[in-house]
């Protein structure tokens, strides 16, 4: 099915922090990027929360995480959307697609799977054995093992990765963040993803739900992830240190720096913010001149 173009939707983009601990400059990093990304193409910028995994949610965290942002000039455009608050559409989505046969029950333990080998695949596919609980599973008929990122180019993910029937409800109950990320983003009119290059995986599978659920198809750009000094990723789970409220101007001209913006100058935060929009748009998106982004 050709997928129609979006040249008619304007532009919508987000920052989808995990409220599980203050930000760090890893996510200072994403955040900036989609930030610029949506002002270089003069789009909405919108913030959601996403606490779907209640039991890693932090109380307080999204308060913490929203005054960050406002403290680093990341204004947000319109309402916060919480995930928590979102199940009954995330039951209707998964009713849609069990409806049409298109998901399964498995009882796999996480040890289970690891003593069969690297991926889950398919041992529950015939039919489930034994007791419950049962998680449910996507039947990933149509891997995609290959899209186009705007920034990363082509990609390619290992068919048995991209072929893998990831989970849309968890055995304890929970839907995951798969399902819920792509249902938000539709219902959202998000155009633009700008997150993490950790994330191409669960991008390869989140294109399957998107053309089940939508006519469209947003664009993806995954930047480069910060790594520590021992080339881990930079996450809560690591222990990366929050971001410093003193040092607001120093840590997003870190952050241009990280995202190869270098020649925008260490100046208060709304001169360089509107700097590093410049300088993103000139680095990714040469061809989209001021004049088109006005007029968009
Ligand atoms: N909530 C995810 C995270 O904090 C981001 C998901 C996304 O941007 O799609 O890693
Ligand atoms: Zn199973």
């Amino acid at each position: 099915m050709a997928t129609p173009s979006m040249a008619n939707q304007p532009y919508c983009g987000r920052f989808a922090p995990t409220p599980s601990g203050p930000l760090h400059f890893g996510s200072l990093v994403a955040a900036l990027a989609s930030y610029l990304d949506a002002k270089a193409h003069a789009g909405r910028w919108l913030v959601r929360i996403e606490d779907i995994d209640e039991p890693r949610a932090v109380a307080g965290a999204d308060q913490v995480i929203l005054q960050q942002l406002e403290r680093f000039g990341l204004h947000w455009d319109g309402d916060i959307i919480y995930q928590s608050q979102r199940k009954e559409r995330y039951r209707q989505a998964l009713a849609e697609l069990q409806q049409q046969q298109l998901t399964y029950p498995c009882n796999c333990t996480r040890k289970q799977i690891k003593a069969r080998g690297e991926y889950y695949t398919g041992h529950c596919r015939a039919g489930v054995e034994g007791p419950g609980p049962y998680a449910i599973r996507y039947l990933n008929q149509t891997p995609v093992m290959v899209f186009t990122d705007a920034i990363q180019g082509e990609v390619n993910i290992a068919p048995a990765v991209a072929g893998e029937d990831f989970v849309l409800l968890r055995r304890d109950g929970w839907f995951t963040y798969q399902l819920a990320v792509v249902i938000d983003d539709i219902d959202q009119g998000v155009t633009d993803i700008v997150r993490g290059a950790d994330l191409l995986t669960a991008t390869s599978w989140q294109i399957n739900l998107w053309r089940h659920f939508s006519q469209r198809q947003p664009h993806f750009k995954h930047i480069p992830l910060a790594l520590d000094e021992q080339g881990q990723k930079l996450s809560k789970q690591n222990h990366a240190p929050a971001l410093n409220p003193q040092q607001v101007s120093e840590q997003l001209w870190q952050a241009c720096q990280f995202l190869q913006l270098t020649e925008v100058p260490l100046t208060n935060p709304a001169d360089l913010l509107s700097l590093a929009t410049q300088a993103w748009r000139a680095k990714f998106f040469p061809e989209t001149s001021a004049q088109d982004t006005i007029t968009r």
